[in-house]
This record gives structure tokens, sequence and C-alpha cells, in this order.
């Protein structure tokens, strides 16, 4: 249905922006807040089919990676990947992630 599609680019856009925005040495207070955010929103994001997949995922060894921006924002991409091949959709190079979310396309 057309809106999770919707829902999904505007959550993408958010998440992304939320690592793109997240410090390069976080405190530790800062860390387990963003565990928990992400936790928090695998129980809530509101297309329960993909909150479920995105609960599994997360389980089964891709904790999410809070030390710093640079591996928060590659886990993201990680993610969102994994969501596109489940979808038929190709992979995003996630080298690319800052380009595209925090400091803009050079071209
Ligand atoms: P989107 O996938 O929404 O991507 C938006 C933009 O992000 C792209 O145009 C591209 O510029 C950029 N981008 C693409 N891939 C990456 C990446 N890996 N890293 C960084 N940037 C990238 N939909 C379902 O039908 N079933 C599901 O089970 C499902 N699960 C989801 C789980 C979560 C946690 C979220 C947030 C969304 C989920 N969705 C699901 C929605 C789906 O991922 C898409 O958002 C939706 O299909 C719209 O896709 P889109 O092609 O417009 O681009």
């Amino acid at each position: 249905p057309p809106d999770v599609e919707q829902l999904g680019r505007s959550t993408w856009t958010l998440l992304h922006s939320l690592t793109a925005n997240y410090p390069e040495r976080p405190s530790l207070t800062q860390q387990s807040d963003t565990r928990q955010f992400m936790s928090l929103f695998g129980k809530m994001y509101p297309c329960w089919v993909c909150a479920d997949d995105f609960r599994a995922w997360m389980q089964n060894g891709n904790a999410p990676k809070v030390s710093n921006r640079e591996e928060f924002g590659k886990w993201m991409c990680e993610a969102h990947n994994a969501v596109n091949v489940k979808l038929g959709k190709p992979s995003f190079d996630c080298d690319k992630w800052e380009e595209r979310w925090r400091t803009g396309w050079k071209d």
C-alpha cells in the first residue's frame, strides 16, 4: 500500500538524518540512548510486518553500532539495504551514505 511507502521514505529520511547528526565521539549516555531509541523504534514503527522483520534483523547479529557517527551511519545504511534486498530493490553503496545524507553529493 502507498502509505507504507510514504511512511518508509519519510522514516528513512529521519533515521539517516539522525546518523548524520550523531556525534563523532558520543558519550556513553548518548550511545545507550541511541540503542534504546532503535529498540523502541523496532517495537513502535507503525507498519507491523516491517517492524517485526526489522526487530528480527537486529536480533540476528545486527545490533545497532553506535560507537561513533561513521559506524552508526554505516549500520543504518546496512539496515536499509537489508530492507532493499527483501523488497527486490537495488542495494545502496554504503561508502556513500555520508555524501547522500550529511555532506551532500559532490559533482
Ligand atoms: P526508500 O527505500 O524509502 O529510500 C529513500 C532514499 O534513501 C532513496 O531514494 C535513496 O536515495 C536512499 N537510500 C536507499 N537505500 C539506502 C541505504 N541503504 N542507505 C542510505 N540511503 C539509502 N516496505 C515494505 O513494503 N515492506 C517492509 O517490510 C518494509 N520494511 C521497512 C522497515 C523499515 C525500518 C523502514 C524504515 C521502512 C520499511 N519499508 C518496508 C519501506 C521501504 O523501505 C521503502 O521506504 C519504501 O518502499 C519506499 O521506497 P523508495 O524506493 O521510495 O526508497
